[in-house]
């Protein structure tokens, strides 16, 4: 009875990963943020051989926790404030492991994962506010997938527009396409205009005001230049939360340009959509719902583990005509929406929303909302905390939950050149003590550290230490780069 004794040692060891990853998370806050790995440690790792006889699920067990789970990111320790990076949510860790086991591919057909895929994406538009006929959105592996996807219906409607079959056709034959962005968009729209063969030289980066948010009267005064030149303006790509700094473009204004333009409206929500849930923050996001398409990160701040992206579209149609290989006459009519791999990229599908499901319907629609505005507090806290502190300098208002400052002791003495060195130095130093971790950027122009606020079990405290972390950082720097 090989089989027996196959699901015995299955149910043993699964009881015993069990253990180890709650002894994992209970210890992740007294351990440091985050340490260089020991060289011996990252060459066990990188240099391992194939084993050439297998080992044994306790050995794998073993193995794993002497060698991987001692060196993790740092995402998960309530005082990591790095790039976007969220702790998961238990309940999703849960999801992951039972949708492993069924491991279907969620390209379409009658089975659970699909209808469960239909309800956590309207959850999703719900949750932002953002309309949802059927079939208009699936899950993605990111948002920067989710970007190639909604870039490519916006080619492929332009291309229509005039007159031109960009799917049989490609490229050739069609003036230039031109998509429009700003300095603060992030570089995902980039990758998708290289890679959709629009070209980066094709996307304009508009000039905004020094609150860095898009303008529209920027785009349309481009826009009106490109067609005089002949070229054919396809979208614009506008933020529900910069990388950099969380500012909320005005998507009101620019849903208008773009409704009397022509323009697709991209919103890219990736990071910063989910805001919309904290009431104070609402009025900031009127007009996402105008987008005709907005990408957003599920593995971002509602703590789905990774990966679990999201494209949402006003049409379904448009994605389903740049995207669909089954003829109509071939269609399966038992289900009108087809197939989710006829909406994408992908073939094969992971089986993403039982971990969306398990996290959101664990929180519930208020504990969700809670924890967004948790964040937002927190972030709000920190910004007094910097701009109370007398040697660091906030750089830009507190919007959503990301805070972005700099290292400026008072002392005129301090050349600017040496200071820059010191911000520019200073995120790594401070993840090397260990006790935060917050990641740097270049705010228009101005070497920065930001600090993303995404997990609701960070405390006070916890922002207390990040500012101290700083100060002691930025000090040393000075001495040591003088
Ligand atoms: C993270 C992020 C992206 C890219 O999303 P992935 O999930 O990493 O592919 C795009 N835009 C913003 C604002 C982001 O924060």
């Amino acid at each position: 009875m090989l089989e027996s004794a196959v699901q015995d040692s299955f149910r043993e060891a699964a009881a015993q990963a069990a253990e180890l990853v709650a002894d994992y998370l209970a210890d992740l806050p007294d351990r440091p943020v985050w340490q260089p790995m020991p060289e011996e440690a990252r060459a066990a790792l990188a240099d391992q051989p194939l084993p050439a006889a297998g080992l044994a699920l306790p050995e794998l067990l073993a193995a794993a926790e002497r060698t991987v789970l001692p060196y993790p990111m740092g995402n998960g320790h309530p005082r990591f404030f790095g790039w976007v990076n969220a702790a998961p949510a238990p309940a999703g860790i849960l999801g992951s492991f039972l949708a492993s086991a069924m491991n279907p591919s969620s390209a379409g057909g009658d089975h659970a994962d699909i209808h469960l895929e239909r309800t956590v994406v309207r959850w999703i538009a719900e949750l932002v506010g953002f309309p949802h006929p059927p079939g208009a959105g699936l899950l993605t592996s990111g948002a920067s997938m989710a970007t190639i996807v909604a870039l490519g219906a916006a080619r492929r409607r332009a291309a229509e527009r005039a007159g031109h079959d960009v799917r049989a056709d490609g490229l050739s034959g069609l003036p230039p396409l031109v998509g429009y962005a700003t300095g603060e968009t992030h570089s995902c729209v980039t990758k998708a205009v290289e890679l959709l063969g629009i070209g980066s030289r094709n996307l304009r980066t508009l000039p905004t005001g020094p609150d860095g948010r898009f303008d529209p009267a920027a785009l349309r005064a481009a826009v009106a230049e490109d067609r005089a030149a002949g070229r054919l303006p396809c979208f614009a790509a506008a933020s529900a939360g910069t990388v950099n700094a969380g500012t909320v473009d005005p998507l009101a204004e620019i849903a208008d340009v773009c409704a009397e333009l022509g323009l697709w409206l991209h919103v890219d929500g990736a990071y910063g959509a989910f805001g919309a849930l904290d009431p104070e923050l609402g009025e900031r996001y009127r007009g996402l719902e105008r987008a005709d398409s907005l990408a957003l990160d599920p593995h971002k701040w509602l703590s789905v583990p990774v990966d679990c992206g999201c494209l949402l579209v006003r049409d379904p149609e448009q994605l389903r005509g740049t995207f669909s290989l089954v003829p109509p006459y071939l269609r399966d009519d038992s289900d009108p929406l087809g197939w989710f791999s006829e909406y994408g990229i992908e073939q094969t599908r992971p089986f993403r929303s039982l971990k969306v499901w398990a996290t959101l319907a664990h929180a519930g629609r208020d504990g969700l909302r809670e924890r967004i505005t948790t964040c937002t507090r927190l972030a709000r806290r920190l910004g007094e905390l910097v701009a109370e502190a007398p040697d660091l300098e906030l750089l830009a208002p507190v919007e959503t939950s990301i805070a972005a400052y700099r290292f400026a002791p008072a002392d005129p003495a301090v050349p600017a050149d040496l200071l820059d060195k010191v911000n520019h130095a200073l995120p790594l130093r401070v993840q090397q003590r260990g006790r935060a971790f917050v990641t740097g950027t270049v705010l228009r122009g101005r070497e920065a550290s930001r600090a993303c606020l995404l997990n609701a079990a960070t405390t006070e405290e916890d922002l207390r230490v990040l500012v101290e972390e700083t100060l002691a950082a930025g000090r040393e720097l000075l001495a040591e780069l003088a």
